[in-house]
């Protein structure tokens, strides 16, 4: 009982323990790695180990501290909670001066990017101003047990303007207080922030131990507990929350796209499939951009032939492998290029739609010249 429950980087774990071990935890980490590789599971770890009252080498998971904190780690209903306490349609004041916090120990703090309210949420939640404030009050307190941890979702989300509130604890520190940010990639927050802060990269965690994990969790059978954990990128939350049904439909579309782009189909065409996949609501465009780097990545090891390779996108191999014989290395390279110019667009708000419009007219361009000028698109 304890951080042998936590999945994968055990090299972060080590050196945690290590830490943790010496009572010297620094006051500022940052965990980064995709969604549902674990960042938060560890925090939460960490928290516990920090005020377990049986710490020796690892937390005992049973003392009264290390109960409440764990219940932490399912931040859902914790949310939800707060947020029906606030009130359905909170005014903009409100929802500074009511803070959402998620608390199971005094000691222990989770902001989360506010989604304001449970029907209808904010488009794009974010770490307000009323939240970090909160936090830094309560950074001075002694703490009731050892460590007061606060434990920052999605810390990228956090205004540039309101980081400078969390710079300020940043550079002078309470003794007491471990502030461990969460973000997908370090540039993702200000230098001055990241520079202060012991940075752990989080990896992708092998297909085998995913596999396992979803057997001890759920009710796949064996072919669909591989799928999953091959299509997760190595990220244990992603595989036990992914629906493969709605997956391969999707993945499907992403396929369809840039076969249409390699054959040089219609403008018309193009754009339609891309308006459907930028609009779609009910999933994430962050995760359809992660869905075409995948196939783009499948399709690159298929150009290159390499040995061994574990593909991504093991469901859709045939029609990959079509595909792979029109579209050469180069031209999947600076498909992916173009995303990545598309992924940079997005951290400054740019319309996802019209980016992604533009990415994929350029691999058409880039392959066969289209039948129909777009200009005249319309007209057919
Ligand atoms: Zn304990």
């Amino acid at each position: 009982m304890g951080f042998d429950k936590f999945l994968g980087n055990q090299p972060i774990v080590t050196v945690l323990r290590r830490m943790l071990g010496r009572g010297r935890v620094p006051h500022t980490l940052l965990f980064t790695g995709p969604r549902g590789i674990g960042r938060y599971t560890l925090a939460v770890m960490l928290a516990q180990a920090a005020n377990c009252e049986r710490f020796e080498d690892d937390f005992c998971g049973e003392c009264a501290p290390c109960q409440a904190i764990g219940r932490l780690a399912d931040p859902a209903p914790l949310i939800d909670q707060g947020l029906a306490e606030r009130g359905e349609n909170p005014d903009a004041a409100t929802v500074e001066r009511v803070p959402l916090i998620l608390q199971t120990h005094p000691d222990v703090w989770a902001l989360v990017p506010d989604p304001v309210r449970r029907k209808q949420p904010a488009a794009r939640p974010v770490i307000r101003m009323g939240q970090l404030r909160a936090a830094q009050r309560a950074a001075y307190f002694k703490p009731v047990a050892r460590r007061r941890v606060f434990i920052l979702e999605s810390a990228e989300t956090m205004r540039r303007d309101y980081a400078n509130i969390f710079l300020k604890i940043l550079e002078e520190p309470p003794e007491t207080a471990t502030f461990v940010l969460l973000a997908p990639r370090p540039d993702d927050l200000l230098d001055t922030i990241r520079s202060r802060a012991v940075t752990f990269r989080f990896a992708p965690v092998g297909a085998g131990p995913i596999e396992e994990f979803l057997k001890r969790r759920g009710d796949l059978g064996a072919p669909e507990r591989r799928l999953a954990a091959q299509l997760s990128g190595g990220s244990p939350g992603a595989a036990l929350g992914i629906d493969l049904e709605e997956s391969r439909r999707l993945r499907s579309e992403v396929v369809e796209l840039i076969e249409r782009a390699a054959e040089g189909g219609s403008w018309a065409e193009l754009l339609a499939g891309s308006e459907r996949l930028a609009k779609r609501e009910d999933e994430r465009f962050e995760n359809i951009l992660e869905m075409f780097y995948s196939v783009l990545t499948d399709l690159l090891e298929h150009g290159f032939a390499l040995q061994g390779r574990t593909p991504r996108n093991p469901d859709l191999q045939g029609r990959l492998e079509k595909l792979g014989r029109r579209v050469g290395p180069a031209q999947v390279r600076q498909m992916m290029e173009s995303l990545d110019r598309l992924a940079a667009g997005l951290r400054r708000n740019l319309n996802r739609q019209l980016n992604l419009d533009a990415a994929v007219c350029s691999w058409a361009l880039g392959g066969a010249a289209p039948r129909s000028h777009p200009r005249r698109a319309s007209g057919r």
